[in-house]
């Protein structure tokens, strides 16, 4: 099949490799100059199987409310954001009961457990490089009780496959010596032996240049702009170099993906929520954390890659702004140099990057992976806080749908 991929994200490009792989003739349609660059780009660069819990949970609405309109919460409603988001929030608050989190969760952990074994294939079999590193990512809590709840929390995910490692204080130190000066502020820690370290936006450009030299071809520079149907089925992609015929289409435009599909009558709710990063250079502190660090009470997640180091956090509903706050990111530094007092100033030290970026979030944190109702066209979309987690398998899984050989065909949207 003629099959045409819409972004050229993380998951757009594992979309298009898996489909490459099924002998399909693969074109992918990109509006910026080279794959991995918007919300691909700069996250925390954790593969994070620990973490694909939904954020949805019983008592995150009430939090939220209670943060309404102050600047450095950290999660953060834009009042100016709220008329647009009354459906989403309504999702938000049914997906918050405890038996539709658990279910979240357990679905999402298989997709992630799943798409590891597909990153390692993927590896094996293609030898891109992205400063993968792995068994290194740690979350830290500051009182037991926050260490205790945490810990009961994963321990729960065992049986479903999750390992999770209890670290008291001194093997925490053990484990990250950069703790050791700030030792007080550790209760406890989490360590996640399957957890993975890499560069999302690296690994994108590099799995695009393994696809393009084996025939996908890539349209950079090139805007979609509408969905051209005949017959009931999806026919051609409208862009801005012209119209590209197709058998099929699989969506993955990531925060803007339910933009493209309103004027076809199919509403998907996907909402950009906007998170911050900073990407230093390593030798801004050469002896200081190997391992990445989740700080759970401090709200960021500090990971080593290659010869620097990212620090991300932040969740802020602001529409499709992305320019990063200077008092967000204030708040963000402020959190991990309590923590780390040698990164104090380090985000306007030079080299070091502020950027802000828009998670395609759904209310329910599922990712919309499958047919819609228009024949011909699909949608991978809406991985929110886990897109590089669940990729390189959410690729592998619309692959497979496409050719019928998985049954899950319900339509997604
Ligand atoms: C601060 C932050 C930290 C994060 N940390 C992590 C983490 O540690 N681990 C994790 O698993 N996930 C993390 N995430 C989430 C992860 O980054 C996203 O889920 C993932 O990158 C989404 O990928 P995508 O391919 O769907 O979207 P994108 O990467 O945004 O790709 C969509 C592509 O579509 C293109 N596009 C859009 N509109 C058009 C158009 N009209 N025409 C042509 N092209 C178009 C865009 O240019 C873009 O390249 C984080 C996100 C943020 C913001």
């Amino acid at each position: 099949m003629r099959i045409i991929v819409l972004g050229a994200g993380v998951i757009g490009v594992s979309s298009a490799y898996w489909l490459l792989r099924a002998g399909h003739q693969v074109s992918v349609v990109e509006r910026r100059e080279a794959a991995g660059l918007e919300t691909s780009w700069g996250n925390g660069a954790i593969i994070h199987v620990s973490s694909v819990q939904p954020w949805a949970a019983p008592g995150m609405p009430l939090k939220v409310l209670k943060w309404l309109g102050q600047e450095d919460a950290p999660f953060l409603l834009r009042p100016s954001a709220l008329p647009r988001m009354w459906r989403w929030g309504l999702g938000f608050l049914a997906a918050s009961r405890t038996a539709v989190h658990n279910a979240g969760a357990l679905a999402n952990l298989e997709l992630a457990l799943h798409s590891a074994r597909c990153m390692a294939e993927i590896r094996a079999g293609t030898g891109v490089e992205y400063d993968y590193a792995g068994g290194c990512v740690l979350k830290t809590f500051g009182t037991a009780a926050e260490w205790e709840a945490a810990a009961r929390a994963h321990e729960a995910l065992a049986p479903h496959g999750l390992v999770t490692e209890r670290l008291d204080r001194a093997a925490c130190i053990a484990r990250e010596p950069a703790l050791a000066p700030v030792a007080e502020k550790v209760a406890g820690g989490l360590h996640f032996p399957q957890d993975e370290v890499g560069d999302c936006s690296k690994f994108s450009q590099g799995l695009a240049a393994w696809c393009a030299a084996r025939g996908v071809e890539f349209h950079y520079g090139t805007t979609v702009e509408k969905l051209v149907q005949r017959g009931g089925r999806v026919a051609a992609v409208a862009t801005s170099a012209g119209e590209m015929a197709c058998d099929a289409v699989v969506v993955a435009l990531g925060p803007h993906s339910a933009t493209l599909l309103r004027p076809l009558g199919i509403h998907v709710p996907i909402h950009p929520v906007k998170g911050l990063s900073v990407t230093l250079p390593r030798a801004v502190w050469p002896e200081g954390p190997r391992n990445a660090i989740l700080d759970d009470g401090r709200k960021f997640a500090l990971t080593p890659l290659g010869d620097r180091y990212r620090i991300v956090g932040s969740a802020e509903v602001a529409d499709f702004d992305t320019t990063p706050s200077p008092a967000r990111i204030g708040a963000l530094m402020r959190g991990v140099t309590q923590l780390f007092p040698a990164f104090e100033g380090a985000d306007s030290a030079a080299g070091a990057i502020r950027w802000a970026g828009l998670r395609p979030m759904v209310p329910d944190g599922l990712p919309r992976i499958g047919p819609t109702r228009l024949g011909g066209l699909y949608l991978n979309a809406g991985h929110g806080h886990t897109g590089w987690t669940m990729g390189a398998g959410s690729g592998q899984r619309i692959a497979e749908i496409i050719d019928g050989r998985r049954n899950s065909l319900a339509a997604v949207a």
